[in-house]
């Protein structure tokens, strides 16, 4: 065994082929040296991007195994009028502990009282109390769309794909062929081999075949013959990988497939190429025959759940080889579509079980308390939430899973997509107060909640 980078046989570690801060799912490379090719890429590019996704690594509750913590994002609160900048890992945080919050020129801080007044030079004329549970708040995040267009997201990019393609192709010591994609991860130099896919559509098909928030590796020959290799990340965006640009001999699969959740679930399937694929799929069925003339196409495994991405991938063939529309740098287009994306993502990671359970842990001394509800100061998701738990509470037991309070959500806001505007949390708002036993209602949901057992 040789590092696929440098051909060292010396101190070879398993490399996570995503990094493990951006994935509950572990796949491994173990053919990559420790020190100059596993340990180095952290600092190289990808700490960047762990830092820079860590509001979305945090709202779909990944935890990196070093720190078996929540990302830390950097966020600004205005506060009464004055903005300070902060770092979170949940909202409940915000005035929690001995934690100061400072403005951008340093000159003022935000502390709880006693803290303050310990500061040097602290006096009844420089100091201003604030009741944080009136006053009014705004937490504002800052997402970075220029995250998703830099180096260092390409050079993850192509190290991913480089490595999830040499592990599929039994690719175990250093070969030529991919000299320019190994200086691209490597040294950030030479053409670089990635580009986003423009096609809405082609996001549209990854997110209906496969799961929330997932992971996908799709590997497909363009119509010039060369190989590509498109990663899904988190449906956020979805780069594609040109990993070499003809077949060589030393790698013969060239269909392959592997989808990855935050549950740690994946299904996946790879075939030398789509001719292969193609009678596979067709072997997979047979015909049942009902006797009155109707035939019906039968799975031979009713638990081959890789089935629909065999057929999603023969379907889209065309799509993928010749349709991506895919650019290189940002455009006004492309950028809307990413935010768009991530809205939407952190938006549906409130409505999981994990979403909903983490959210009363981390309210559950909020919700001992009468003034949980600050009208000022809860941002929109919160309301949201909160209207979710009085919903359950009041619903006198016939919201008794997640399946029944997605349906009740979708007849109740008639969608799929529910977006979550300012005049709607101020409806919620209203509807949840205009209840005198509002309080007992959303302690009740969240107790139900708590309940649940994870699907
Ligand atoms: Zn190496």
């Amino acid at each position: 065994m040789s590092c696929i980078y440098c051909g060292t046989k010396i101190d070879l570690a398993d490399s996570d082929i995503i990094p493990d801060a951006l994935t509950n799912a572990k796949i491994i490379n173990p053919h990559v040296c420790r020190v100059a090719h596993n340990n180095r890429f952290s600092d190289m590019f990808e700490n960047e991007i762990i830092n820079d996704m860590a509001l979305i690594t945090n709202e779909l509750d990944i935890k990196s195994s070093k720190g078996k913590k929540y990302a830390v994002y950097d966020a600004k609160v205005v506060v009464g009028g004055t903005e300070y900048k902060t770092k979170l890992s949940s909202d409940t945080e915000l005035f929690k502990g001995s934690k100061f919050m400072v403005t951008e020129d340093g000159k003022t801080k935000l502390g709880p009282l006693e803290q303050v007044m310990k500061i040097k030079n602290a006096t009844e004329e420089n100091v201003q109390v604030v009741d944080v549970n009136h006053i009014e708040i705004e937490k504002r995040v800052i997402i970075k769309t220029e995250t998703y267009f830099s180096l260092a997201m390409y050079r993850l990019m192509t190290k991913i794909a480089f490595e999830w393609y040499c592990l599929h192709n039994g690719i175990e010591d250093k070969n030529d062929k991919f000299e320019d994609i190994i200086n691209f991860i490597v040294k950030g130099e030479g053409n670089n081999p990635v580009t986003i896919v423009g096609n809405e559509t082609v996001y549209g098909l990854f997110d209906q075949y496969t799961n929330f928030a997932n992971h996908t590796l799709l590997c497909y020959i363009a119509s010039d013959n060369s190989v590509n290799i498109l990663i899904s990340l988190f449906g956020i965006a979805i780069y594609n990988v040109r990993i070499l640009n003809e077949v060589i001999e030393e790698c013969s699969c060239n269909a392959l497939f592997q989808t990855l959740t935050i549950d740690a679930k994946r299904e996946q399937f790879y075939f030398k190429n789509k001719e292969e694929l193609n009678d596979n799929l067709i072997n997979s069925f047979y015909n049942m025959d009902f006797g009155n003339g109707m035939t019906v196409l039968m799975p031979k495994d009713m638990t081959d759940m890789s089935l629909q991405y065999q057929m999603l991938y023969l379907q889209n063939y065309d799509l993928f080889a010749t349709n991506l529309m895919c650019v290189d740098k940002p455009d006004s287009v492309i950028v809307h579509m990413i935010i768009k994306h991530i809205e939407k993502l952190l938006q549906e990671s409130a409505l999981t079980i994990r979403g909903l359970k983490r959210f009363v842990n981390e309210h559950k001394e909020y919700l001992e308390r009468e003034n949980a509800l600050n009208p000022n100061g809860t941002n929109k998701q919160s309301i949201f939430m909160f209207f979710i738990l009085y919903t359950i509470g009041n619903s006198n037991g016939k919201i008794s899973s997640m399946k029944e309070l997605i349906s009740y959500l979708k007849q109740r806001f008639s969608g799929t997509e529910i977006s979550i505007s300012d005049d709607m949390s101020k409806n919620l708002y209203t509807e949840i107060f205009k209840d005198k036993d509002y309080f007992e209602k959303i302690k009740m949901g969240a107790l139900v909640v708590d309940k649940w057992e994870f699907e």
